[in-house]
């Protein structure tokens, strides 16, 4: 794949970052004909081009002056990892100000009725600033947003790779290969909803019919909890799927795990939820990262299910065993997780618990950046891929 130089970029304007009117805006104001826009968006995202030259129903100088004045995601991959069973892949890509953020693709083969799937984890900030205590990410504070175009890219690098090898289940000969993208979640580094009008921006490019058309039911946004901009996201009339950290049950235990809690407690986030409900007439999924003796007793599912209660089958619980990064933090072993979740299910909670996958690869996020960057004397690892 071709990679453009990071100096060569800067100044360039981001093609990944715009819509099509936007582009067509672009074109319009160097004297192109706009329709050349939607051509443009065919090889962006359809064809998955990663070089205006190739770009063959555009007139020679056209795509002359793409070349000097625009690119295509302004990303240089600095490490690539599988995991052993090459169901999870995770990459740490630098930006054009050297900042790193991590990708990770997940694959998951056909199970009964339902099809197979890639989902693309895609972070939406360089860091965070919100600082849970379990997460690797929060832990290394908040350099800066990404761009739109820094967020499609994402996506864009794991669709090119699955176009150019589709991926097939070991072990599973007769199903069928998966070629493209079928998910996203915003569940990479960072949070998103401090990232608003990128995060939104990102979210319909890669929804655009003229262009990569994935299904906004296709996609999900992870936040902490910040109420104004759940609020806000609830009167976009998208049909995009939200996912609530929360993790916690009770104020005194959020506001240790995670600080957010202090200006956001539980009362205010779940009415912005019960109203986002009301809104959007849509299920939202509660993450409870599970974190051994700290937030897995029965005590603390009574509490879930009490303080879920009031939101009926709208609410979804989606137990995550913590993936353990350098705080001391346990994962709870098989009993406590099935104990854990029949208090859930007696007290008519739906529930599912996050199957761990790719840890000998740091899934978690934040944890690859952790170890990249306690190497990182080490000068440039180009592409790393272990042993199958
Ligand atoms: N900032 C957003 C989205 C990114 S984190 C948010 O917090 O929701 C995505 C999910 O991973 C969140 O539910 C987060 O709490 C969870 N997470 C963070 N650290 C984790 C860890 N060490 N193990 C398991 N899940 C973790
Ligand atoms: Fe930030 Fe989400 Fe990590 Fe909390 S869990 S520190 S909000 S990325």
């Amino acid at each position: 794949m071709t990679m453009t130089p990071i100096s060569q970029t800067q100044k360039k304007t981001d093609l990944l970052a715009l819509t099509l009117p936007q582009l067509q805006q672009w074109l319009k104001d160097r004297g192109e004909a706009p329709f050349r826009a939607k051509q443009i968006y065919n090889w962006l995202y359809r064809q998955l081009e990663t070089d205006f030259s190739a770009m063959s129903n555009l007139p020679q100088s056209l795509r002359q002056r793409l070349s000097e004045e625009a690119c295509i995601g302004p990303t240089v991959i600095r490490s690539e990892l599988h995991s052993k069973d090459d169901r999870t892949r995770k990459i740490l890509l630098e930006l054009s100000d050297g900042k790193l953020v991590e990708s990770v693709l997940m694959l998951y083969p056909p199970l009964k009725e339902s099809s197979s799937r890639a989902t693309v984890c895609v972070s939406s900030q360089a860091g965070c600033a919100y600082g849970c205590t379990f997460c690797a990410t929060g832990q290394m504070g908040f350099d800066r947003h990404l761009s739109a175009g820094e967020i499609v890219a994402q996506v864009l690098f794991f669709a090119r790779e699955l176009r150019t090898t589709p991926w097939t289940a070991s072990g599973l000969p007769g199903s069928t290969p998966i070629d493209h993208i079928t998910n996203i979640v915003l569940m990479g580094m960072g949070e998103p909803l401090h990232n608003y009008t990128n995060v939104l921006q990102a979210l319909r490019i890669l929804n655009s019919n003229d262009g990569f058309n994935l299904g906004a039911r296709h996609m999900t946004v992870s936040t902490v909890g910040l109420v104004p901009a759940i609020r806000k996201l609830s009167q976009e009339n998208l049909q995009i799927n939200l996912a609530i950290s929360l993790h916690a049950p009770t104020d005194e235990l959020r506001s240790r795990t995670m600080p957010v809690n202090r200006k956001y407690p539980l009362a205010e986030l779940l009415a912005a939820c019960k109203d986002y409900i009301a809104t959007t007439k849509r299920q939202v999924t509660f993450e409870y990262v599970l974190l051994s003796d700290v937030n897995d007793t029965a005590e603390y599912a009574e509490k879930l299910a009490e303080l879920l209660a009031p939101l009926k089958q709208f609410a979804h619980v989606n137990c995550i065993p913590v993936n353990a990064t350098s705080a001391s933090y346990q994962t709870p072993g098989p009993d406590a997780i099935r104990a854990f979740r029949n208090i859930l299910f007696e007290r008519g909670i739906s529930n599912s618990v996050r199957a761990e996958r790719g840890d000998d690869i740091a899934a978690a996020c934040g944890q690859l950046r952790t170890r990249f960057e306690n190497s990182r004397k080490a000068p440039v690892v180009p592409v790393v891929t272990p042993q199958a």
